[in-house]
């Protein structure tokens, strides 16, 4: 059997923090420690959506197992997935109706792909 994984981050409020490490943790290469322990997160790797080089859409798994947060939605000891621009953690079902939603907005794009071929067709007769 093996250990559970476990890292140890330094805080300013509460001096080095071990706790345990999740599976689907990136790390914390980005650890300042002059953070408060409450602010400690486990963040997943991303998963993008990117178009001619923007940014549209992230979502990655996030846990922020000491906050007091009461509002699953702003982030917590819950795990969930934190999706920008939105600015909310999502739990699995409001992920599924996201992911419904953005099918949906692909056939409305799709359809606007096809009126615009019609119309450029139109236009070149
Ligand atoms: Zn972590």
């Amino acid at each position: 059997m093996t250990e559970p994984r476990t890292v140890t981050l330094p805080t300013e409020d509460h001096g080095d923090v071990t706790l345990p490490e999740p599976s689907w943790c990136a790390g914390h290469a980005g650890h300042r420690p002059d953070s408060a322990r409450i602010d400690v997160m486990h963040v997943g790797s991303a998963v993008d959506l990117t178009f001619l080089g923007i940014e549209v859409f992230t979502a990655e798994l996030v846990q922020s197992p000491y906050s007091a947060s009461t509002v699953p939605e702003l982030g917590g000891p819950t795990p969930g997935v934190s999706v920008w621009p939105l600015g909310r953690t999502l739990d699995p079902v409001q992920m599924y109706g996201l992911a419904a939603a953005l099918d949906s907005y692909a056939d409305q794009l799709r359809n606007l792909a096809d009126q615009l071929t019609a119309i450029l067709t139109e236009e070149h007769r």
